[in-house]
This record gives C-alpha cells, structure tokens and sequence, in this order.
C-alpha cells in the first residue's frame, strides 16, 4: 500500500505548521511593531482583484503578463489574485481618497506562477509599506531606515542595502535611449534573451545575470550621468540622510526598476547568506503616476515590499529569530478521569493563565510526558489522594537556574521532587498567580 496520501499541497504552495506558524505571526507583530511606532496603520485588501488593476500596472512585467493566477467568476468577472499588493494599495487610495499623506503598512500572501525552488514559491508572503502623496527625499529615508530597523529588530545583522536613483522621468527617458543605443551597437555580443529583453524594455537587460552579458552590461552608461539638477539634489539629500542615520549603504548603478512609474529613490535589501538568484529580501522606490493610471489624482507614492520566505531564511542561515516556545503555563495532570482538569483548566484560563491538559484518562507517566513537552513552567498534579483531601500538587516543571559559589550558572533538573508542595485546593489559582509573576 503506497504511503503517500491522495491530496497534498500543490507546487509551490506550503502548509506553515506550528510551532514554525507561530514565527509567521510573530514576524508580522515585529513589522507592525516598527511601522506603527512611526505613523503607519494598517491597509487589510482583498486577495483578489479585477484583473486590470494589475495590468494597468505592470503591463511590461513577467509578474503580471506570464504568472498571474487570473479566472472568470461566476459574475462573468476576469478576476485575478494578487500578485503584489502596490497596486491594491493604490486602488484602495482611488477608492477611498483618504487624507495624504497616506502612511499604510499591509502583510499577507502573494501568488505567482513561478517555478518553485527554495525561496521561491506561487503562495508567498510580504510585508511591506507604501505612502501615497508626499515627495520628500527624507520620506525616502524614512522608508528605507523602517525596513533596516525591521531586519535588526528580527536579529539580522548581514543585511546590505543597494541604493540607487532613476532621476526625473526626463533623465531616465534619456538614460534609456542611450542604453538601447549601447546595447544596439553591440547586438552580436548579447545573449538572446536579452536582445528580446532589450525590445521590450532596455533597463531591464541590466538585470541579466547571464555571464555572456556581463561585459556589455558593465560597458554600459550610467545613469548617474544623466541626473537633472533636481534628480542629483534628491538623491544627494537622500544619502545624507542615511548617512545621518548611520544607515550603510552601495550605491548600485543596476538597480533599476523595470516599471516606468519609478522614478528618483530606488532600493533593494539583499541578504549575505543567500544565493544571488535569490538574495534579495525585498525592495522598494518612489513612484509617480500609478495612483492615475487607476483613475485618481496625480500623487506621488513610495514604498516597499519584504519577503517573509527568504527573510526567514536568511534568519536561519544566521541563528536568529526562532520560533517563539509554545506558550502555555500549566499543564494538568488529572488521573481520576478528566472532569477535574476540564474545570482547573477553564479556571486558569479565565484569569489569563495559559493551561493545557491530557485527554483520554492516560496514565499518570503519559500525562506528565504530556506535560514536559507542554513548555509549561508547572504540572498541576490531581489523583485520587488528592481528590479526597481536596488538594493539589504543584510541580515546577522547568530547570532550576541557580549559581555556583563561583558565579557560574548552575542549572539542575531533578528538583522537582523536592520542590513540589501540596496544597489545598482553594489555594491553587492564587498560588500560581503569584509563582508566575
Ligand atoms: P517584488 O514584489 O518582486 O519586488 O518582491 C519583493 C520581495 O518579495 C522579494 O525580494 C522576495 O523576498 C519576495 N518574493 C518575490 N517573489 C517571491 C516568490 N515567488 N517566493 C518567495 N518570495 C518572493
């Protein structure tokens, strides 16, 4: 008989499972932690949209034209579920037209038909930030000083940031112009994808990572030569700020962003232990003119995305934020037949005091193996004996941390016979009150 159930998870789509489920969480409180202490509330959009909230978007993008979940609903609706969720911040700001600035912050999962591989699957999740109309260079530094502030706050500590500038729309139209005209001129010399890259959008050939390209793309002009005055000024102000910040950071000419919304600020967090295909954390910039293209008034917008799967990772890869203990204080342990412990737990949790317990009227050594894997700080303990005598034993489950004569930590686990205590019943929820303080 095969092992392998009927139905698993299709590619590229996981079950997070506890305790690793409880992370997740904690990871989106850490996020809204930063973000809410500097302004920002919390937008909650649907996952799914009318499809062309997408494609007025990024009609140029892989993301929106080749890995869209995209379907007909019943209503005869071409729907698509998010692949991003700038677009669904920006349609909410049409819709709604709340006061600007708009500071938000969102968390949820993404889906994109891509081909799985570690870091990389079709249900992901981001957390991210957007503000919608305020075009201040220290916005920009706000932004980017939030993420780095995120990533130290779950413990990272070799995360880069690149840092990079469009200019005004004016200096990236030339910018592309004499890109195009670079790569032209060296056609024979460009691998085949990037010559189709190259027919759709000439920035985007500078993400290539094929060695075949590397030479031109490194041959290539600048887009630092192109600055306006006010592009330059921007920019300069921006690195100053972090600078101000003490926030370190590479200017990376690449970076470019594909959509021609971008302009002025963009950046990418990448981290250290990963593989360069995908080593980017996430990343951001500043954009005009999406707010317009869904129909509302011309407004300035920045913000960012951070992927929670790769940053996981990277929290993995350097011994940092675990998943948090599973949380409960007590355990009881109940063997004369489960009515008692139904009651003790539903007191306990009544005063807030996280309990668990056995079910099935196990023996007494399961119910405290129960107990042990619990995490709880104390077994509560009801026999027959106690029962009748209308007491309890209280059992501290946890290793003593005592020190030695010589400062040194001393930690022993086989106290718990000789610090159990019996008392009465009526004791019980006031004495674990207070023992958990
Ligand atoms: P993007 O929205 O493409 O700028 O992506 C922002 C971040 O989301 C990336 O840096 C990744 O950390 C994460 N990300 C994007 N696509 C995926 C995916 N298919 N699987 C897991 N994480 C992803």
């Amino acid at each position: 008989m095969s092992l392998v159930p009927e139905f698993q998870t299709s590619p590229g789509m996981r079950d997070i499972l506890p305790p690793e489920s409880a992370r997740w969480r904690r990871f989106v409180e850490v996020f809204a932690q930063v973000t809410e202490g500097a302004g920002y509330g919390q937008v909650i959009s649907p996952l799914l949209e009318d499809l062309g909230v997408f494609q007025r978007i990024g009609d140029a993008t892989d993301v929106v034209t080749k890995e869209m979940y995209d379907f007909v609903d019943k209503g005869g609706r071409h729907i698509a579920l998010r692949p991003e969720l700038t677009a669904s911040v920006c349609r909410a700001f049409v819709q709604h037209r709340p006061a600007t600035p708009w500071k938000v912050w969102y968390a949820g999962s993404q889906f994109r038909y891509e081909k799985p591989q570690r870091g990389r699957y079709r249900q992901f999740d981001q957390v991210g930030i957007e503000v919608l109309g305020a075009d201040d260079p220290y916005l920009d530094v706000e932004i980017i000083a939030l993420g780095w502030e995120f990533f130290r706050a779950l413990g990272l500590r070799q995360v880069t940031l690149l840092l990079n500038s469009l200019g005004e729309p004016a200096d990236r139209a030339a910018y592309v112009q004499a890109l195009q005209a670079h790569f032209d001129a060296n056609l024979d010399a460009l691998s085949e994808e990037s010559r189709v890259t190259l027919q759709k959008n000439p920035l985007r050939v500078l993400d290539s990572k094929r060695p075949q390209d590397a030479p031109l793309i490194a041959a290539a002009p600048k887009i630092a030569d192109f600055y306006s005055d006010a592009a330059a000024a921007h920019f300069a102000a921006v690195q100053a700020g972090l600078g101000a910040l003490g926030i370190p950071f590479t200017v990376e000419s690449k970076l470019v962003r594909g959509l021609d919304y971008y302009r002025h600020t963009t950046f990418e967090y990448q981290g250290g232990t990963l593989e360069s295909a995908q080593n980017a954390l996430g990343g951001g910039g500043r954009y005009d003119g999406l707010v317009e293209s869904l129909g509302g008034p011309s407004t300035p917008g920045i913000g960012f995305a951070l992927g929670l799967d790769r940053t996981l990772i990277a929290c993995d890869d350097e011994g940092v934020f675990p998943a948090p203990a599973a949380k409960v204080d007590v355990f009881v342990v109940d063997t004369t037949g489960g009515l008692q412990a139904l009651q003790i737990t539903a007191a306990l949790r009544e005063l807030g005091i996280g309990a668990d317990r056995a079910f099935e009227n196990r023996s007494m050594k399961s119910q405290m193996k129960g107990a042990d894997r619990s995490g709880a700080s104390f077994a509560v303990i009801v026999g027959s004996n106690e029962l009748d005598a209308g007491t309890v034993v209280v059992r501290p489950l946890r290793a003593e941390r005592s020190h030695n004569a010589d400062g040194t930590l001393r930690i022993t686990d086989d106290t718990r016979d000789s610090t159990q205590v019996t008392i009465p019943r009526t004791d019980l929820l006031q004495y674990l009150q207070k023992a958990l303080t």
